[in-house]
């Protein structure tokens, strides 16, 4: 006996072991146990063993997943359900055997089983059944958000539910509605009803990337706002989800739509339309005193509809353009002994802290809030990186990391041309899965700060809400695996289970969700002579067709040599299976994958590997996050060894120019042969670098170095004015005949 309970112990060590799970986010401890319940046409438990909204809620949850009723008997029910006390905050266990027991801490805990019960069950030709196992729970952290944006694009009642539903199968729990933007204002405030009646609703809407040059327009009335009784019925429905609802109500900046309906709150006074474009405006809330007293009315029809315990103030991205210049800005400035701007921002964020204060709310804002010191009850919501929200943690304040590296849905998730329109960036579902809200650099302290993290979805290119699911799942169910798990899995033991489990659940429930993962990947790596790009699919048997003539299956390897003359290679891979096309242009030139020395080192943000510089290929444009490298940095100096000595007509650097993004093209670029120091000497570029600079040599070169110089501030009046411009580079390559 003794022998096989130590050979049992063996099998199911008590850390969790990676294993097939059809739970996600997944659970901290699954063990199976041979066999199986058959279940036949019902589940049934005793309903006198539950609080009455639980039943109901089961009810709803059962119907997400599957065709099976709820049945109350009184004697042997499937269902046992227990209370515990003193274990972890909102934990709980199922126990598959006979019967199925569950132990809960909180109902929540119990809502949160009953998922999990829900993804075990599997149909065959007589019915339902359950593998017998053996799950213990919690999740890690407390704060595990979705946000939406219903201003660019605005998203029905019925929508928002949707949204709702699927965020409470993977057991999300804060949905951050951004109701007000500078494109339209979302919700009745019935003292202002001009707010709605003007400011949410535009008459045009700008086409494809605002980039986009020349920028054409739909010239259609488009908008929409939600009732205070339509809130009033999202908020009870997340509510029976055990999801909470944290309303946005931007200030002071991304208020053009509000200005639009009440003018007199801004610096000018001037009437102007809601914008059909996308970016950051000038044109922000005056920080008059009739402003804010204007606002913290709105806030007050705002806080009884949201019983949550944040409310969300914006703060980013407002230009000092308009206050600079503002008699009413300049004079409260005076009054309250202020600084400067920055100090006139916090003061006039600290107003509002002191009101939901009163109101028994508490604040929290995007990282901006930071600048000019930080309301002393603020929460920090740190979008621009992980710095905002460190530094907020290190000033005692609660912290929701949401950086745009990992948090952005906005981004694109697939390399491929066939990605839809995205606003740039690169984040994909295994970028999520990596997501740690806990900074490496933080202390044990600072880490008791951080309440969780969020995606956020901007909706500038979500038009509807099949694109919006696009963009949401399956990174959305990563983003749950990060905040859920305290030990999470490998990234391949997640994809395959979401592959095979949570696809098909998706499917079922109708949701227009990415399969970019099923997509083969292709990588570059660097080899002696060059580099190889690798093609690999997920499935060994797919058969690709190669410049639509050579065939391969599954997975293959392709060397690329660099080469003294410089001419494009095109590589296009055409799948059956997938209905895959993708073409790669590899340019060989004599610096294909050769050392690349940073140095200055490139921003973690932004750096999509060394290789990137020298793989042969360009950067998207529009920019779409990788094959670029990004420095935050005024000089910026790379060296390069062509590993031997060689002549070379001229050399290409190409960079990116997308101002509204604050990525601005560099002012500079000197070369030298950094062997010698003097060689063909410096040569100066001292303005008009084009996106795609050539530089001409003409001479004998093996190593060289590159100094690039940007400006040392974003232009007035340009998005980001005042700070640090990013510098992206793509590509440097020779060009010889
Ligand atoms: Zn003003």
């Amino acid at each position: 006996m003794k022998a096989i309970a130590i050979s049992l112990l063996l099998m199911f060590p008590f850390s969790f072991i990676a294993q097939d799970c059809p739970i996600l986010p997944h659970p901290l401890v699954y063990r199976t146990i041979p066999g199986e319940i058959q279940m036949l046409e019902s589940l049934s438990l005793d309903f006198n063993s539950l609080p009455p909204n639980l039943i109901e809620q089961f009810k709803s949850t059962i119907a997400l997943y599957h065709d099976v009723p709820l049945i109350d008997v009184k004697s042997k029910p499937l269902l046992i359900f227990k209370q515990a006390i003193n274990v972890p905050l909102d934990s709980y266990s199922i126990n598959v055997n006979e019967q199925i027991i569950i132990t809960y801490s909180s109902s929540k805990a119990c809502y949160y089983a009953f998922h999990s019960l829900m993804q075990l069950l599997k149909q065959n030709n007589e019915g339902y059944f359950i593998q017998k196992c053996f799950i213990n729970d919690f999740p890690k952290f407390q704060w595990r958000g979705l946000h939406l944006d219903v201003s660019r694009h605005f998203f029905t009642v019925d929508e928002v539910k949707k949204y709702i539903d699927l965020m409470s199968i993977y057991k999300l729990n804060m949905f951050h509605w951004h109701l007000t933007d500078d494109q339209g204002w979302r919700i009745e405030i019935k003292k202002y009803p001009k707010l709605t009646e003007i400011g949410a609703w535009r008459d045009s809407t700008v086409n494809e990337h605002y980039t986009t040059t020349p920028r054409t327009y739909t010239k259609q009335r488009y908008g929409g706002f939600y009732t205070q009784e339509e809130i009033k019925e999202v908020v009870a429905y997340a509510a029976e989800k055990y999801i909470t609802i944290v309303p946005e109500i931007e200030m002071p900046g991304h208020s053009r739509a509000a200005l639009a309906a009440y003018p007199q709150y801004s610096c000018t006074g001037q009437q102007q339309n809601v914008p059909g474009l996308w970016g950051v405006f000038d044109d922000i809330f005056c920080a008059k005193e009739e402003s804010i007293l204007f606002l913290q009315d709105v806030l007050s029809e705002v806080i009884p509809l949201f019983p949550g315990t944040y409310i969300h103030v914006g703060g980013d991205e407002a230009p000092k353009t308009r206050w600079n210049k503002c008699e009413k800005c300049q004079s409260v400035i005076k009054e309250q002994k202020l600084k400067d701007e920055h100090e006139l921002q916090s003061y006039f964020i600290q107003r509002m802290d002191t009101y939901l204060m009163k109101q028994g709310k508490k604040l929290i804002g995007w990282d901006e809030i930071l600048e000019g010191g930080l309301s002393p009850n603020a929460a920090v919501m740190s979008w621009r990186g992980f710095e905002g929200g460190i530094e907020a943690a290190r000033l005692g304040h609660d912290v929701v990391m949401s950086p745009g590296s990992h948090c952005y849905f906005d981004h694109y998730q697939g390399k491929g041309s066939d990605e839809p329109l995205a606003i740039g960036g690169f984040t994909n579902v295994e970028k999520v899965f990596n997501f740690n809200p806990i900074h490496s650099t933080m202390t044990r302290n600072e880490a008791a700060y951080v309440l969780g993290g969020q995606a956020n979805l901007w909706t500038e290119y979500i038009q509807d809400f099949n694109k919006l699911m696009y963009m949401t799942y399956p990174r959305a169910i990563a983003l749950s695996e990060a905040l859920w798990c305290t030990e999470k899995t490998t990234y391949d033991v997640f994809e395959q289970s979401v592959i095979k489990y949570h696809f098909p659940l998706l499917k079922k429930l109708g949701v227009n969700f990415s399969q970019t993962i099923l997509k083969p990947k292709i990588t570059f790596k660097r080899t002696p002579k060059g580099v190889s790009l690798k093609i690999a699919s997920n499935s060994a048997t797919e058969v690709f067709k190669l410049n639509q003539d050579d065939e391969f299956i599954g997975t293959a390897d392709f060397n690329i040599e660099r080469v003294k003359k410089t001419v494009p290679i095109r590589y296009q891979f055409v799948s059956n299976e997938t209905g895959i096309d993708r073409t790669i242009v590899v340019t060989k030139n004599p610096c294909l994958g050769v050392p690349i020395n940073y140095i200055t080192k490139p921003s973690d943000r932004y750096n999509s590997g060394d290789l990137t510089l020298v793989d042969g290929q360009f950067g998207a444009r529009p920019w779409k996050g990788h094959e670029w490298i990004g420095f935050d940095t005024s000089v910026v100096v790379i060296e390069i060894d062509l590993l031997k000595k060689q002549k070379i007509d001229s050399l290409q650097i190409s960079f990116l120019n997308d101002e509204n993004s604050w990525i601005h093209l560099p002012v500079a670029i000197e070369f030298e042969n950094s062997k010698t120091n003097v060689g063909f000497g410096i040569t100066q570029y001292p303005c008009f670098v084009n996106e795609k600079q050539v530089v001409f040599i003409g001479k004998k070169v093996q190593k060289f170095r590159i100094t690039i110089k940007t400006l040392d501030k974003i232009p007035l009046g340009m998005p980001g004015e005042g700070n640090q411009p990013w510098l992206f580079i793509d590509e440097i390559s020779i060009k010889n005949k």
